[in-house]
């Protein structure tokens, strides 16, 4: 059943998306000394190497990260996460991508925590070994969904949740809007951040629409589409949902989706989309 590897598609553009929010958000929560808590769901192996047989095969990263880490008029916003791509690329060859769980590993402080759940019989123990001197985190294989319930609230009150399912099984869109809806419960004030790819936008529309009738407020939809809507091209766009959104990240992804879209798509296709799916 577990047949996604993110090895196949890591440094992609929705890689590139993703990790942006996820580092903007990281670096707003740390703009106060209380500790906080990152809970990935769905944390994957950790790190990707770009020469090994899966990345090269698809060559996604080329079209992703590549395009954008050595770049001069980097904007301020991306400042963090590509400090974490460079640390772990110090021979300033791109040779590995760190995924969600260690781009959190390198921008996190020692006050705060770190717990991660992978599913996958291959990726778990890459993850488990990446973790294995880092005493600020858990990491178990067990299934994403039900940490929403079991890890929250957090101790600290304070808390980003990353959920970044495969959605290789249909019911992942919505197994995510129920999950979100069970963690809400017991930890209204986290910062919810889940991903989604767009392959039919009749999905994401009902995802979305799903996601209203919960009744929670304050969600913004942060998306980039490198092709128009298509049933027949794969996967067209992503993007990010999130929930509580630190009050700067509007304006930051207001300040940084153009630059992103023009460097990652430079033939022009596609659009970004930045709005209130709820607000205040
Ligand atoms: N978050 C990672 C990142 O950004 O680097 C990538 C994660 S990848 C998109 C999704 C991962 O979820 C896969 O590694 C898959 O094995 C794992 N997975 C699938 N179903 C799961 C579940 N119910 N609980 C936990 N992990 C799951």
């Amino acid at each position: 059943m577990l047949s996604y590897r993110h090895s196949f598609h890591a440094g992609n553009h929705a890689d590139v998306l993703k990790h942006t929010v996820q580092s903007l958000i990281v670096e707003s929560l740390k703009e106060k000394e209380k500790p906080f808590l990152y809970l990935d769901t769905h944390a994957g192996a950790g790190r990707y190497k770009l020469s090994g047989e899966h990345a090269e095969r698809t060559g996604e990263y080329l079209e992703g990260i590549a395009r954008i880490w050595q770049q001069d008029d980097l904007p301020e916003e991306l400042e963090p996460y590509i400090r974490a791509v460079k640390a772990y690329n110090q021979s300033g060859q791109l040779r590995y991508y760190p995924g969600s769980p260690l781009i959190a590993r390198h921008l996190l402080r020692e006050q705060d925590s770190l717990q991660l759940t992978e599913l996958h019989p291959s990726d778990f123990p890459l993850l488990r070994s990446e973790f294995q001197k880092d005493n600020r985190a858990r990491v178990e294989r067990a299934d994403g969904y039900i940490q929403l319930k079991s890890k929250l609230p957090p101790v600290s009150r304070r808390g980003l949740i990353l959920i970044d399912p495969p959605y290789e099984i249909k019911t992942d869109y919505q197994d995510v809007v129920q999950g979100i809806n069970e963690g809400y419960k017991r930890f209204a004030t986290g910062t919810y951040a889940l991903w989604y790819p767009v392959v039919m936008r009749q999905q994401i529309k009902r995802m979305i629409r799903e996601l209203e009738e919960t009744g929670i407020r304050r969600i913004l939809q942060i998306e980039l589409a490198v092709l128009p809507d298509s049933d027949r091209r794969g996967m067209t766009a992503s993007g990010m949902i999130v929930i509580n959104p630190p009050w700067k990240l509007e304006q930051q992804m207001t300040n940084v989706l153009p630059w992103l879209h023009k460097t990652l798509v430079p033939a022009g296709t596609g659009s970004t989309t930045l709005s209130w799916i709820v607000p205040e």
